[in-house]
């Protein structure tokens, strides 16, 4: 998955065209230029990828999380329905904006699941927001269904699954809004950022507004334009912005290098009848940032992730217990230990919402993900897939 492992001339030569007019900003500052505009070159060339008609760049995944509740009106008191195994940054978002986050179970997708998501349902749900956890997507379909019969926003977070499809189009624009993070471990990095896709072109004037302290970005005058209403600061900088054009251009490469590495270490465990692997929907095509796999037990589970670690194939997760992922780990989330008073609404809605998620633990307890690399020579890679199954065929 890690963009980074790319780095190299070609972001450096974006970001020299912005170190050499000085212009770190993405507003303002026109004659100072000589023609660059990395944040909106950005942003073009991020639509036309999604094949959304508008897409805006920000500082962070979380904030394009933040940019698009506040686009769709999510506010204070409204439920957003969201999945226990994910990344803290999804009710982060939904906090931020005043929000109530709604945790639901997933399935062997290990994402929301549909049916669990739709007993969820109640007169304060507001969004349904999916996260396409290591590169492979939630039954974006059957979701879509139930935010059309309850009128509700399908908000997908896309942060680690950029590059994978689902019934043909890509991933993050199949829904009224899309998220990507550009953090420093994700398939395409601006060190940090994120953006935010739509075809709305409502919610695509609200963005560019919102993120900019509601600025209406007309004429070229910044201190002459209106604001008409309240936003916040999550520009994203130039320099980010440049390191992101290099690295886009990059994304097909990259998840044809993810597609072939993940087929051979797939192929070398698929002969272990006792190794199952997570459902991808039907007509989804994962981006293969991460080969995630059950075992048959919980026990097993534990015991091939230290095996795999004792064989030396790194890179291999347990989510069950991740500080990050998993809501199990959440307790400053489950104890609202927050630094100021957290509304009333969200400290009821917590307390109602967060128990124990059994069919979420049931699959989370036997997966383990692996990270698919971009810079595994052909032996390196190999080497693995052979101490794979060796490291999992010694416990079973
Ligand atoms: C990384 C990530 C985010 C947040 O992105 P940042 O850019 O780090 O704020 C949100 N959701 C998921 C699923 C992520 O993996």
């Amino acid at each position: 998955m890690p963009g980074f492992e790319l780095f190299g001339d070609e972001e450096k030569k974006e970001v020299q065209d912005v170190l050499d007019n000085g212009v770190l900003m993405r507003y303002g500052f026109d004659p100072m230029r000589n023609g660059h505009y990395k944040a909106l070159e950005l942003e073009k060339d991020l639509a036309k990828k999604m094949q959304t008609k508008h897409a805006q760049v920000v500082s962070s995944g979380t904030a394009a999380l933040t940019v698009a509740l506040a686009c769709a009106e999510i506010g204070s008191g409204d439920e957003v329905i969201m999945p226990t195994f994910t990344f803290v940054a999804s009710f982060e978002a939904i906090l931020s904006v005043g929000a109530v986050p709604v945790l639901c179970d997933i399935d062997d997708t290990l994402t929301l699941d549909p049916k669990a998501v739709a007993n969820l349902v109640t007169e304060k749900t507001k969004a349904i927001m999916p996260v396409h956890m290591c590169g492979s997507m939630a039954d974006l379909k059957a979701l879509k269904d139930i935010c059309e019969k309850h009128n509700l926003i399908l908000l997908e977070d896309a942060c680690q699954a950029i590059g994978g499809t689902y019934d043909g189009k890509p991933l993050g624009s199949y829904g009224d809004l899309g998220c990507f993070s550009f953090d420093f471990v994700k398939t395409i990095t601006c060190g940090e950022g994120g953006a935010i896709v739509t075809d709305s072109s409502l919610f695509a004037d609200r963005s560019h507004k919102y993120h900019d302290h509601g600025h209406d970005h007309v004429g070229n005058d910044r201190g002459a334009e209106t604001h008409p209403f309240l936003g916040y600061n999550y520009r994203l900088s130039e320099l980010h912005a440049a390191v992101g054009i290099a690295q886009l251009r990059k994304l097909d490469d990259t998840i044809a290098l993810q597609k072939k590495h993940y087929t051979i270490l797939r192929d070398a465990i698929s002969t272990i009848p006792e190794v199952t692997f997570r459902r991808v929907p039907d007509t989804g095509v994962e981006s293969y940032a991460f080969l995630t796999i059950f075992l048959p037990t919980e026990d097993l589970a534990r015991k091939t992730h230290k095996s795999l670690g004792a064989h030396g194939v790194d890179a291999c997760f347990y989510w069950y217990d991740n500080n990050w992922h998993y809501y199990k780990k959440w307790e400053h989330l489950i104890e609202q230990k927050s630094l100021g008073k957290l509304s009333d609404e969200i400290q009821a809605g917590l307390k109602k919402n967060l128990k124990s998620f059994d069919s979420s633990d049931a699959w989370m307890s036997r997966t383990i993900s692996c990270l698919i690399k971009l810079k595994w020579t052909e032996e390196e890679i190999n080497q693995r897939a052979s101490n794979m199954v060796t490291a999992i065929q010694s416990i079973l």
